[in-house]
């Protein structure tokens, strides 16, 4: 009888639950008995779900309906908690599996150099949407003191982070933010948020779902200005840009509907500004103002500075201009690509690939793309990793109950799917419970060790 073909995925966001049930699926076809078990750094399963979709976006979190399907028969097991590169080493891993899948994103924003960038009031997307999506590692208290605000990016991201600083609190509420973002978001003074995009309304990367219900914010105005839409003129290549597609052309009709709109006097307003080139944050001892240096279309598809630079007061600068990857200790990482090195999803050292080691989804192609997307990464990563089974298979690779009695003889506090079966019955119930009048279907718990405490069933002591 042939033994178990193990597999671990490291990851269990989108990429990595893709993986493993197509994993689990085309090796039946194959006639493979594989075992995947997926290792989750966070005591609850889904990533970028929970920890990275706005919380006013159930569409988009309706997706865990699906992946809970792909978890719940079993055919995949849950390991949260567990921290590779730290908790497990990847060759301690590789001596229990014969192949190891990472889908371990990208969550840290990506990197700019801009003067001033350290002054307190500046700001990473990534690490407030961990804040209000209420991820465990970072603080929980978030300084929204600011009147005046600056988004730089013309991204989903910067739609998400723009949108959860102007919205009045009152309109979260029915969604799951934990009570300390609440609290944060009903002391923030905030008036207005700007948005900034260093080329022209032709080249935003907004997609129109996302971008018309900006428009639909209650008690937030719109402005644009008519200068930006002004300012290509005949430019030829904006000109293609603007008649390349369906969705070009929804989102200018959505943009000229706002500029059509009168401002109805509401107490929070959201600008869009365009051809606005971040220079430098203003500030000696936290932000004050950003200066900008205007810009045009270079006439080559790309744009060229000005030299006309402009100010605005603002005393927060929040940086939504992508992410980036995390490295796994003893994995190799491309720093300047913020991923790691692979060839369909075959991980490469040096130009060479390492029979075993695989990756998908944001850290296999970096981080652009909707959830959708890693579904097709994921399916080719795993053809590749099946080409290799023959290659891998001979070796002996010990039962499933290896990998937790060596978790447990290292004291790491695993969590199991039983365990976010529990959590997920709690918040919801904390939901239930909810002192007012808004129903709510769930409350994040927050705090790493009340989740894992509570997924095991250990009793609480405050
Ligand atoms: P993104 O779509 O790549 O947008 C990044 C933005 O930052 C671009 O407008 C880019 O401008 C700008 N940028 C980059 N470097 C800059 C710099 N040095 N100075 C000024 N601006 C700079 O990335 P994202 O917003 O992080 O989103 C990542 C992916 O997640 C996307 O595929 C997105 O659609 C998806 N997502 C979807 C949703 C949703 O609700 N459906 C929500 C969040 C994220 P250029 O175009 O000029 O480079």
């Amino acid at each position: 009888m042939s033994r178990p073909f193990r597999v671990a995925v490291v990851g269990a966001g989108p990429a990595g639950i893709y993986a493993g049930n197509i994993l689990r699926t085309r090796a039946a076809e194959s006639g493979i008995d594989v075992r995947v078990d997926l290792f989750e750094s966070l005591p609850a399963p889904y990533g970028l779900i929970r920890y990275g979709v706005a919380p006013d976006h159930p569409r988009i979190k309706g997706i865990v309906t699906s992946l809970h399907d792909m978890l719940a028969d079993g055919s995949v097991r849950l390991i949260g908690n567990v921290e590779v590169g730290a908790d497990i080493t990847v060759d301690e891993l590789q001596s229990l599996y014969h192949a190891v899948i990472f889908a371990t994103g990208a969550q840290r924003d990506a990197v700019v150099d801009l003067p001033g960038i350290e002054l307190p009031g500046s700001f990473g997307a990534a690490d407030f949407v961990s804040w209000y999506d209420g991820h465990p590692d970072v603080p929980r208290h978030w300084p929204l003191d600011a009147t005046q605000l600056a988004v730089l990016g013309n991204g989903n991201v910067a739609l998400d982070v723009a949108r959860v600083l102007a919205k009045h609190p009152a309109d979260l509420l029915a969604t799951d933010i934990p009570a300390n973002v609440h609290d944060g978001l009903l002391a923030s003074p905030v008036e207005d948020v700007h948005v900034f995009g260093r080329r022209g309304p032709e080249d935003i990367k907004f997609t129109p779902i996302e971008l018309r219900e900006l428009g639909e914010v209650p008690g937030v105005d719109i402005v644009l200005s008519d200068e930006d839409f002004d300012r290509a003129g005949d430019d030829v290549t904006t000109g293609e840009r603007r008649a390349a597609g369906n969705q070009a052309k929804v989102m200018a009709r959505i943009l000229q509907s706002w500029r059509d709109r009168e401002p109805s006097g509401a107490p929070r307003r959201l600008h869009l500004h365009f051809w606005h080139r971040p220079v430098e944050l203003l500030g000696e001892e936290a932000v004050t103002g950003i200066r900008f240096e205007r810009t045009e279309p270079d006439g080559e598809g790309g744009i060229r500075g000005t030299g006309v630079h402009v100010d605005y007061d603002v005393q927060a600068v929040y940086r939504a201009i992508g992410y980036r990857g995390t490295p796994v200790r003893d994995v190799p990482f491309d720093e300047s690509a913020g991923v790691i090195p692979n060839d369909g999803g075959r991980i490469l050292d040096g130009g060479e690939p390492v029979l075993g080691l695989y990756a998908t989804g944001w850290i296999k192609r970096g981080p652009v793309g909707l959830i959708g997307h890693t579904k097709g990464d994921a399916g080719e990563t795993i053809e590749k990793l099946l080409e290799d089974h023959d290659l891998l298979a001979d070796a002996v690779r010990p039962g499933e109950d290896a990998v937790l009695d060596f978790l447990e003889s290292r004291g790491v506090r695993y969590t199991t799917w039983e365990g976010w079966l529990a959590l997920d019955a709690h918040e919801r119930a904390l939901g239930e419970g909810f002192a007012g009048d808004v129903e709510r279907e769930r409350v994040k718990v927050v705090p790493r060790d009340e989740q894992v405490a509570i997924s095991n069933r250990e009793v609480i002591v405050r």
